[in-house]
């Protein structure tokens, strides 16, 4: 009898983070005082822009399908935003917008992947890469950098290049690391796919969420082609600057040719992006930037907070964050299994946090700082409860009391 699953889907694994999500839901429902150290979302409120554009459209009662790649205002403020923030012009035949960055990245990879061909991931990397590389019957090839810290090397990557390889992915802001890779190495990878005709994925969801005054740094200045054979591609969304994640807009920025052919694939998929939420991300993007700035600043205060608290737990290594909302500390002093880790904290504290495992850096623990400055302060510290024996024997989580009984 034929399997009613098909091995490809059979082979994909739960996504973990939104797995947590919904266990720390759960826990809360019941009453427990869980503090979620493992989102991936600001909690600030939605541009007012954004929520006066979508309102606007949905009292028009005119909700309809749109062009496939995006309505014209969302994909001009998109060519306005790559002017201004990468001091590249592209054309609105370079865009394709789509329901969140994710769904960009994954017509892209539809649009590129033959089966058997090579994608090349630097660790510590985003849980979802190497299982849209699986789902395209390609193979995740995982660069890990040798020196322990999170940016591998041009010689490395280069090594493990070969001629199966079509595409290379690079987030920097990095999720899960919070670093920033250098000018010299996004230049070193620019060349060298454009000279070896491999695909360069910029994922830069996170490229202005960068602390202490850094500017990211556009791979455009380093590319001599932009036309039809050029293999740079930016995938880029409102989910994150705008803490819009719940709206589902993100885009591609490629070459035309390219665009064309993720259009046809997201045609015959999604058919478009939802038109109410197309015109709230032209409302973010069109409105006043300062609220980019003004959430940037709170979470490099956050990051102060949580590096600080960190630090004093003996033992715990942190490289500190330059940019997005994440850290990735070692904890290889108390566990080298992040997954039993992880779920010590939250059933001794009560505290989430991601497994280092799923990001291909096991012993370390993906620490989230983007909710409230409370949340940051008391998850750092149950969580130096938990772990260090000097600790006070008793605690209060919520209003139960915990007694530390274990070694
Ligand atoms: N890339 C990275 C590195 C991410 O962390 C995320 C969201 N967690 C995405 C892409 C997807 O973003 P979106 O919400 O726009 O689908």
């Amino acid at each position: 009898m034929k399997s009613p699953i098909s091995q490809l889907a059979e082979a994909v694994q739960e996504s973990p983070t939104l797995a947590l999500n919904e266990k720390a839901a759960l826990l809360k429902e019941r009453g427990e005082a869980v503090i979620h150290l493992g989102t991936g979302e600001p909690k600030s409120k939605t541009p007012i822009d954004a929520i006066i554009a979508a309102a606007g459209k949905l009292t028009s009662a005119e909700v309809k399908y749109t062009p496939v790649d995006g309505i014209p205002s969302l994909k001009k403020a998109i060519v306005r935003y790559t002017e201004e923030n990468y001091d590249k012009r592209v054309g609105v035949e370079n865009v394709m917008v789509s329901a969140g960055a994710k769904a960009a990245l994954y017509s892209l990879l539809v649009s590129i992947l033959d089966p058997q061909d090579e994608v090349v991931i630097l660790a510590p990397y985003w849980v979802s890469y190497p299982e849209m590389v699986r789902l395209c019957y390609a193979k995740p090839v995982i660069v890990t950098p040798e020196d322990g810290r999170f940016e591998p090397s041009l010689k490395e990557i280069k090594e493990v290049v070969g001629s199966a390889t079509k595409a290379i992915i690079v987030n920097s802001p990095n999720n899960p690391s919070g670093v920033v890779y250098s000018a010299e190495l996004i230049k070193g990878l620019v060349e060298f796919c454009e000279k070896n005709n491999i695909y360069l994925i910029m994922d830069d969801i996170y490229h202005k969420l960068m602390f202490d005054g850094l500017k990211p740094v556009s791979c455009f200045k380093y590319a001599k082609n932009f036309s039809d054979s050029s293999r740079l591609v930016v995938i880029n969304g409102v989910s994150k600057l705008y803490a819009m994640t719940g709206f589902r807009i993100g885009w591609a920025v490629a070459n035309k040719k390219l665009i064309q052919v993720m259009t046809n694939v997201q045609a015959q998929t999604t058919s478009c992006p939802s038109s109410l939420l197309q015109a709230a991300a032209v409302g973010a993007l069109n409105g006043i930037q300062s609220y980019v700035d003004s959430l940037t600043a709170t979470l490099q205060n956050n990051r102060d907070v949580m590096i600080r608290e960190l630090e004093a737990i003996n033992g715990v290594k942190v490289i500190k964050p330059q940019g997005t909302f994440y850290c990735l500390p070692d904890f290889r002093a108390y566990s080298k299994d992040s997954v039993a880790l992880s779920k010590k904290l939250l059933e001794r504290a009560m505290v989430v946090t991601v497994p280092g495992k799923e990001f291909g850096m096991e012993g370390h623990l993906r620490l989230s700082y983007c909710g409230s400055m409370k949340d940051t302060i008391e998850g750092a510290a149950r969580i130096r409860w938990a772990l260090d024996p000097h600790s006070t024997k008793e605690i209060y989580i919520g209003d139960r009391k915990c007694v530390r009984d274990w070694k």
